[in-house]
């Protein structure tokens, strides 16, 4: 397939959500692309993820295809609420016992409401599953790991070379490959502590748990709903994932440095869970006992020390985590990469082609204006998830959850949480659409 004349060649680095949304998108629009992907096949782990109305939204300007692939991979509303069909995400404490009476009563503490299917979770590696059927054949080619790109000017086209000793020319280049970027490494240089991820100082357990196990662990109305359980130094976050399993995952704070050479996951046991959570109420130690014996346990790393200056370089830009890999605690870094995506495709290719032909300039330099777009469009906002991120985590693991006398204090941050939180969720979409046309017109003009 050759592309029509004006129309951009694009290579995708990295094949994990948001390159994939990226290939549906573009090749939903004509755009010819090639997406490169290190590993022999796509792979996600089995664990949860969620995702707000508002970037279903997004998915489904971007390409309806993959919300299809959202709703096959078996995505649940969170609240499994057959009478109010809006998602609620509710915070509780999780820490010590609250009544002498009733040891398995916690105390409810906020209660966001998401919308009508405001918070649709799933199995990512369902999702990724029938995300990748999405892509046209042809458009994917595994075992590719990018080495380096030469992006000269004057030459016509971007080279990628792969570390099997392939080269591949296109008019630009998006790097979707994730927190350990090579994209970004080569486009900050070596030296530069923003080419490399940061150690937040927390360590994530995860666990896929049979519904009717946890039903009996913490009864039926926390099994069914999505519940944040906070305490000193910690806090676990459940939800459903699929109408008979439940996604369940314990962040713990970690003092100790955490070297960047070393695997960023390391065999943990269920005991080293449980006694960090050891004098919490009997629900969360209840949920802790089903985890697996055997775990792995997920050092936390994010782009908040050192952010990234630039997402762009000349015809090379970073996308999703690539750009700005956050912490996990607002539940919204594959969000923000989908965010992203609706960016670029509002001006890729329909806008560049314009470009291309009225100013008469090559495709890449089309894309190099629109690459300037999306830094301008999209930095702040991600960024502002990265620090956030680190911020509600650290709300929600006060130390002071410990000290009834402290309560009062610990408890007023959930007006800051729903702020942030109601920043994320209530996005407009549209607006950032009209900015980023608004923005690449300007520079058409100029
Ligand atoms: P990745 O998924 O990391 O994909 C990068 C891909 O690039 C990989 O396939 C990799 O193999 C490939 N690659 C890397 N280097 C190269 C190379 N040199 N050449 C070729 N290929 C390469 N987000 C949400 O929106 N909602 C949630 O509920 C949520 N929960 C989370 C819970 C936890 C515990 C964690 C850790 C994160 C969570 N996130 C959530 C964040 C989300 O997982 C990430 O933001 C998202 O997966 C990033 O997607 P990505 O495609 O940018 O990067």
């Amino acid at each position: 397939m050759t592309n029509p004349p004006d129309t951009p060649d694009i290579a995708i680095v990295g094949g994990g959500i948001v390159g994939l949304v990226l290939a549906a998108g573009l090749t939903r629009r004509g755009v010819q692309v090639k997406l490169f992907e290190q590993a022999r096949n796509f792979r996600e782990i089995g664990a949860g993820i969620g995702f707000t109305r508002n970037t279903v939204n997004c998915m489904e300007k971007i390409s309806p295809g993959i919300v299809r692939a959202l709703r096959s991979g078996g995505s649940v509303n969170v609240s499994l609420d057959q009478v109010d069909p809006n998602a609620y995400l509710r915070y509780i404490n999780g820490y010590g016992l609250q009544r002498e009476d009733d040891p398995m009563y916690q105390k409810p503490l906020l209660r966001l409401d998401a919308g009508v299917k405001g918070w649709e979770t799933v199995r990512r590696d369902q999702f990724l599953d029938d995300l990748v059927k999405e892509i046209p054949e042809g458009v994917i080619h595994l075992q590719k790991r990018l080495e380096n790109i030469i992006d000269e000017d004057g030459s016509e086209k971007v080279v990628l070379q792969f570390t099997d000793g392939t080269r591949v020319e296109a008019d630009a280049v998006i790097a979707t490959d994730g927190i350990k970027s090579t994209a970004r490494r080569l486009l900050l240089g070596e030296d530069n502590p923003a080419s490399y991820p940061q150690y937040s100082h927390k360590v994530a357990y995860r666990a896929l748990i049979p519904m009717d196990k946890v039903t009996a662990a913490i009864g039926e109305y926390k099994t069914q709903k999505q519940h944040m359980h906070v305490g000193p130094n910690a806090h676990l976050i459940h939800y459903p994932v699929n109408t008979n399993t439940i996604g369940a995952t314990v962040v713990v704070s970690d003092p100790n440095d955490w070297p960047l050479d070393k695997p960023t996951t390391a065999r943990a046991s269920r005991k080293d869970v449980s006694d960090a959570l050891a004098n919490w109420s009997l629900p969360v130690r209840n949920l802790v006992d089903l985890f697996p014996e055997e775990l792995d346990q997920w050092a936390l790393f994010d782009l908040a020390e050192y952010p990234v200056p630039q997402y762009n370089k000349g015809r090379v830009c970073l996308v999703g985590d690539a750009a700005h890999a956050s912490s996990p605690h607002h539940g919204a870094g594959a969000s923000f990469g989908v965010e992203d995506v609706l960016c670029l495709c509002t001006i890729i290719p329909e806008q560049t082609v314009q470009y291309t032909r009225e100013r008469n300039v090559s495709k890449g330099d089309s894309m190099r204006a629109a690459f300037e777009t999306y830094d301008k469009i999209r930095r702040t906002r991600t960024q502002w998830l990265v620090n956030s991120s680190r911020r509600v985590c650290d709300l929600f693991q006060q130390p002071e959850w410990a000290d009834p006398a402290k309560r009062v204090k610990t408890e007023s941050c959930f007006e800051e949480v729903k702020d942030r939180s109601f920043k994320i969720w209530h996005f407009d979409s549209a607006k950032m659409q009209e900015d980023t046309l608004r923005d690449y017109q300007e520079r058409i003009r100029a």
